[in-house]
């Protein structure tokens, strides 16, 4: 049992104006969102603890960006970073094994946690570090530089710094009773006697201290957005063709439109939504629309096509992801599509949850060519583009 204590209890103003830097959007979503994510979702983790100023205020910026399964324990934090940590570990209910991880080091992977998580339950206290890249120099009190040293004989401690409770304890009981404030958890097991031993962390581990970092930051996680880890964008065709009967109702993205014929088919045979309802689902890597409503289930004979479209939509929300955008075509000779494509926008967006600026409808003609040109049937073409909500990589 392994319990993640997530320190994020400064006010702290290196980072610019606006709210404390913790809560700070990054790609949209709030930095302690990013950092908390990857302990929630990693099977080892059995308790997860932030230590921030303000409980309510956390609850009511973070929550809508956790996952409704996660548990989470709201704690007050101290003065310091040590006295937050030892609130921290105070409010530990079962666990054995704790990590203590910087709030505002959103790019913490599974694997690093995992990796330290292993090496301290079996060293008793290991954290991540890095090698130091650039020449390092010392300076006197004033900053002038004073000469090189060997950089092969420093490393960069990151976080999560993995400890067993009762390690971490006595390290911080001891601090405590000599009045002694270290730099990290680890400074303090040192300090106490206890060998700490190292994984490899990692450069995109990176800890947001400035306005600079917060640039950085910003740009990395964008390219995790677009590139999965679980989430990501995901894109989705599809199509949809039937035969046009004289005396058919024709209706096209909810919309009845007089016409001297209709699509044939089981349902009211809505070429568009049934060309959206694909997209959405192939994007989402669900079943088609076939094997959700299959054309032999008397129940869905004559069913609203914009309705099956609104479960669709539900069902893709559901699985955590939401509409990006959807662009549509309609093949048909004729009637013109344009009187209609504004009400035919807002049915469309209604039911996949999205805002109506995010729905194309175009019409294009056949030209006389094939069966389009005949008039012997329509087609519809479409794309969604949908994203994977913050908390999808956990279901
Ligand atoms: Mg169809």
């Amino acid at each position: 049992m392994t319990a993640a204590i997530l320190v994020a209890a400064g006010r702290g103003k290196r980072a610019g104006p606006g709210p404390p830097k913790q809560y700070r959007p990054l790609a949209g979503v709030p930095l302690l969102a990013w950092s908390v994510r990857p302990f929630v979702a990693s099977p080892l983790v059995s308790e997860t603890i932030l230590v921030v100023p303000d409980p309510a205020e956390a609850r009511r910026i973070l929550e809508a960006w956790l996952p409704s399964r996660a548990s989470v324990r709201w704690v007050t934090g101290g003065e310091t970073r040590q006295a937050s940590t030892s609130l921290g570990l105070a409010a530990v209910a079962e666990a054995g094994l704790v990590l203590v991880h910087d709030g505002v080091r959103p790019f913490v992977t599974p694997d690093l946690i995992e990796r330290v998580a292993r090496e301290a339950a079996a060293k008793g206290a290991a954290i991540p570090v890095i090698p130091v890249r650039e020449t390092l120099k010392r300076t006197d009190e004033r900053g002038e530089l004073q000469g090189t040293s060997d950089r092969e004989r420093f490393a960069l401690a990151q976080t999560p710094q993995g400890f067993r409770k009762e390690v971490l304890e006595r390290a911080l009981a001891l601090a405590s009773a000599q009045g002694f404030h270290g730099s990290d958890e680890a400074e303090l097991v040192e300090r106490s006697g206890h060998p700490v031993a190292r994984v490899e962390g990692s450069p995109a581990n990176l800890k947001i201290t400035s306005g600079d970092d917060f640039e950085l930051a910003e740009a990395i996680a964008n390219l995790r957005n677009a590139g999965g880890e679980g989430g990501g964008m995901r894109v989705g065709i599809g199509y949809d063709v039937h035969p046009l009967v004289p005396g058919r109702p024709l209706i096209l993205g909810g919309v009845r439109i007089p016409h001297p014929a209709g699509p044939a088919g089981h349902s009211d045979g809505d070429l568009l939504c049934h060309a959206a309802a694909d997209a959405l689902l192939g994007a989402a890597g669900l079943p088609d629309l076939g094997h959700l409503f299959p054309d032999n289930d008397e129940g869905f004979r004559g069913a609203s096509s914009l309705d099956l479209l609104s479960r669709v939509g539900e069902r893709v929300r559901k699985a955590g992801f939401s509409v990006a955008n959807m662009d549509l075509v309609l093949i048909a000779e004729e009637p013109k599509l344009a009187p209609h494509r504004e009400a035919i926008r807002q049915n469309l967006s209604r039911a996949l949850g999205c805002s109506t600026d995010r729905v194309g409808v175009k019409g294009k003609r056949g030209e006389g060519l094939g069966f389009v040109g005949r008039k012997e049937g329509m087609a519809a073409h479409a794309v969604a583009l949908l994203l994977a909500a913050p908390e999808a990589d956990l279901r």
